[in-house]
């Protein structure tokens, strides 16, 4: 398994934000490139996230489409 990193500050933590709402933002982790949301969150609750969807890291400033950490 392997699970994707900040190319920064080698974080595993990532967030995306809600595309109608952003300041609502999603914990996410990225691994073996499937995206997985935060524990406890419905299907029906998650944003769309894709490739080119807007990927925060948790613990610094790095931020670029979900499809550089895959
Ligand atoms: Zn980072």
């Amino acid at each position: 398994m392997t699970q994707s990193k900040c190319p920064v500050c080698g974080c595993k933590q990532f967030h995306v934000k809600n595309p109608d709402d952003e300041y609502d933002v999603y914990e996410i982790e990225c691994r073996d490139g499937e995206v997985r949301f935060e524990a406890g969150l419905e299907d029906d609750e998650c944003p769309p996230v894709g490739d080119d969807t807007e990927t925060f890291c948790n613990a610094c400033a790095w931020h670029d489409k979900l499809n550089k950490i895959k």
